[in-house]
């Protein structure tokens, strides 16, 4: 018996906009999303025909699965949708129609609609005839009504150049441009809400991303570690990969709650990881920093305290969170799934030396002179040498979530 075929029509969204880059935008399109669907070990066939996007895989749950979380991850498409394909001709797309039709019955649906997109010019039925004449055999074969304005299901047909496909779901995804399709950034990742909705936002512009991470064991803990790395295994499948660098950061830490005034330790260890992410950013060729602030949140996120940190590095410093509010920034991180490990109890280094009236307009002046005070030039090298680098791949992701 031959093996059934399940097959998602992809949509493509802003990359048909892109002019003269689009096929360099395709080809790295098509190369993420057969990556993705190899790295979880999934049969899934990635197919590019005349610039549509197909994947095809075995008609078995398991499989149909591990497709769609994939395609619920890739960067740089619209939406996908499990299709039936049929030849281009009326008595077959009817016969897909009403499969669907029927299926809509079972399920208590009872107004419906017919939308019909035609590429293909030359298929004797324009839409609108296209949807009337499907329409109608709907009609005379279940107890369906016709609701133009506010229908329970809607199936959709497109007539495309080699065959024709029915649909009634489509299944909305991350849009963005295709990772690796923009330069490379460095995020600064740490345990929070923040960082890692701040980072799937570059890898929506088409950013590949490596991370950094500042560990200050014991102050903080295995678990606040374990936390960020299972944050960079959930955006691993969106970045199609994602590298973390764990740097010791508790003798710089010690350092600063030594020598600088307390109510400046929270910027100078802010000061601190600018400095050891320029090191790390150079050594990786990124070309800028990534990290989560936005405006106010906290005392070290004000417009003066940002410009001194920002005064550290020597990579643009890219904040996409910087206009958001908490809730906008819970919404995302819900949705891509990094909200539940975020608000685990685990403290980052930060709240445990965290002054209690923290400097919120330092100068830069004056916040340079405490930094040089505290002499940490060759402690930030050694954290650096002694990064552990952890590789997280788009599986890790893929185990997370069905753990
Ligand atoms: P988040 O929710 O991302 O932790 P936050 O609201 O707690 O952010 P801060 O603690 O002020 O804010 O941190 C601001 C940004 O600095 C973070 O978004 C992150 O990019 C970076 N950062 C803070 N702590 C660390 C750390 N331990 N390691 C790496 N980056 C860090
Ligand atoms: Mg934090």
């Amino acid at each position: 018996m031959e093996e059934s075929v399940t097959t998602y029509l992809i949509k493509l969204g802003e990359l048909t906009l892109k002019g003269g880059n689009r096929k360099t935008f395709e080809k790295q399109l098509f190369f993420n999303a057969k990556k993705i669907l190899r790295e979880i070990d999934c049969r899934g066939q990635v197919i590019s025909d005349y610039g549509r996007f197909f994947v095809e895989c075995p008609g078995d749950p398991a499989e149909e699965k591990k497709v769609e979380w994939a395609l619920d991850k890739l960067i740089g498409i619209t939406g996908f949708a499990k299709a039936a394909v049929t030849e281009k001709q009326t008595d077959s797309i009817k016969k897909a129609v009403l499969e669907q039709a029927g299926k809509f019955h079972n399920f208590g649906i009872k107004t419906f609609k017919i939308e019909t997109r035609r590429s293909d010019k030359k298929f004797p039925l324009n839409s609108y005839e296209i949807s009337g004449e499907m329409g109608e055999a709907v009609l005379k074969e279940f107890p369906l009504k016709v609701d133009v304005k506010k229908p329970e299901g809607i199936i959709n047909i497109e007539i495309r150049e080699e065959k024709a496909f029915v649909y009634s779901h489509e299944s909305r995804s991350n849009r963005g441009l295709p990772v690796g399709t923009a330069s490379k950034g460095l995020l600064l990742l740490s345990g929070g809400i923040d960082s890692p909705v701040a980072g799937y936002r570059m890898l929506t512009r088409g950013m590949k991303l490596d991370g950094i991470y500042f560990h200050s064991y014991p102050y903080t803990s295995d678990e606040a570690k374990q936390k960020v790395i299972d944050l960079a295994a959930i955006l691993a499948p969106y970045g199609l990969g994602f590298n973390l660098n764990i740097i010791p950061f508790t003798q710089v830490q010690m350092m600063i709650k030594k020598s600088a005034p307390e109510a400046y330790s929270t910027l100078m260890l802010r000061m601190a990881m600018m400095k050891t992410a320029n090191l790390l950013a150079g050594f990786l060729g990124a070309s800028a920093l990534v990290t989560g602030e936005s405006l106010g949140q906290v005392a070290s996120q004000t417009i003066e305290n940002m410009t001194v940190t920002e005064s550290c590095a020597e990579f643009p410093v890219l904040r996409p969170l910087i206009g958001l509010d908490k809730q906008e920034i819970i919404n995302t991180a819900c949705k891509i799934g990094t909200y539940e490990t975020s608000i685990l109890p685990y403290e980052d280094c930060c709240v445990l030396f965290s002054p209690k009236h923290p400097v919120l307009k330092a100068s830069k002046e004056e916040a340079h002179k405490i930094f040089e005070n505290i002499g940490l030039g060759q402690e930030l090298e050694k954290a650096f040498d002694e990064r552990e680098i952890i590789r997280l791949t788009p599986k890790d992701g893929f185990n997370i979530s069905f753990s």
